[in-house]
């Protein structure tokens, strides 16, 4: 199926705001909704989808003929983008971190997705990838480099800003903060610039530190935001039994499935907040749930290869 354009995905005037009964969690004082973005596409990231609308169109009004971009082994980003490149007829190449990965592809569920969408993989070794912002390293893997319309890992850039600028609607001006995981601050600097004065952000990182800063003030002008790492798990993709404890239960109480790396800890830092009267009495919460579902099944199976509990599909 080739749609004619991304819009296809975006006009449907936003995704669904779900409320999220407090009462199982012995919280109470506050009202709590879930903005379902991870209903937009039933794999993709629905962040990935939203920084990669403008960057398509962009490279769509190029003479560029295909889209070159990076990232890990489970990264809803590759995932994202291979997906788009299906949808829209655009050649796709990832360039993969990781040599080692070029025999696990099959076992891999995000590279095994992502090329049965038709990416192509090339797997770089470690260092090279770490250079892999000079033009020489890349001729290397892509002597045809010109060709390529150029995504950097994450995405992040003005238009993937603009994108996820549209994740807010008009309908959600009546919440007090609004909430979402923060991995390279792109779609956090898109929500900002769309707050209303007397609503904050409030953002949860989920690497270590919140340098993220310099990328909040570099797309948006709006300083009215709290961002924490407190709740990371010991940082990018680290997870333990009690957070994989946080997501069954989350699921079991809501049937609603987050993330490991992503919407499960900002989901665990809100209800963290909540307990210690972070947020002023009888607010209006909003949480916005990216996606990054396709990520689990490759968490299941390091979990399961550290003898860990799982989390339920
Ligand atoms: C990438 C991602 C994020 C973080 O997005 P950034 O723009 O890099 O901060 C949040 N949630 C999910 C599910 C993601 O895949």
């Amino acid at each position: 199926m080739a749609y004619e354009n991304l819009d296809f995905f975006f006009k449907k005037s936003g995704s669904i705001n779900e409320e999220i009964c407090l009462e199982p969690f012995s919280i109470s004082g506050y009202s709590l909704f879930l903005k379902r973005e991870d209903q937009i596409h039933p794999v993709v990231s629905g962040n990935k989808f939203r920084k990669l609308k403008y960057l398509v169109h962009d490279m769509k009004a190029s003479p560029k003929k295909a889209i070159l971009t990076f990232g890990g082994a489970f990264s809803n980003h590759i995932a994202a983008t291979a997906a788009i490149g299906k949808l829209m007829d655009i050649p796709t190449v990832g360039l993969i971190r990781g040599e080692e990965l070029e025999q696990l592809r099959t076992s891999n569920p995000t590279l095994q997705y992502a090329y049965q969408c038709g990416m192509r993989l090339i797997y770089m070794n470690r260092s090279d990838y770490r250079l892999k912002g000079q033009e020489e390293v890349l001729k290397k893997y892509i002597p045809n480099l010109d060709e390529y319309y150029i995504i950097p890992e994450g995405g992040t850039s003005s238009l993937a800003v603009k994108g996820c600028s549209e994740i807010l609607s008009e309908a959600d001006t009546n919440f007090d903060y609004i909430a979402t995981a923060v991995g390279t601050g792109g779609t956090f600097a898109g929500i900002l610039n769309s707050l209303q004065p007397h609503q904050q952000g409030l953002g949860f990182s989920v690497l270590n530190g919140t340098f993220q800063k310099e990328i909040l003030g570099k797309f948006s002008n709006n300083t009215h935001y709290h961002l924490t790492d407190t709740f990371n798990f010991g940082g990018y993709a680290k997870i333990d039994s009690e957070l994989v404890r946080f997501i069954n239960k989350f699921k079991e109480i809501t049937r609603i499935q987050l993330d490991p790396v992503y919407t499960a800890k900002m989901m665990y830092g809100i209800m963290n907040l909540m307990q210690e009267g972070y947020f002023r009495k009888n607010s209006r919460i909003l949480a916005i749930h990216t996606g990054g579902l396709q990520g689990i099944k490759g968490m299941n199976l390091r979990l399961k290869s550290k003898n860990l509990p799982q989390i339920e599909i």
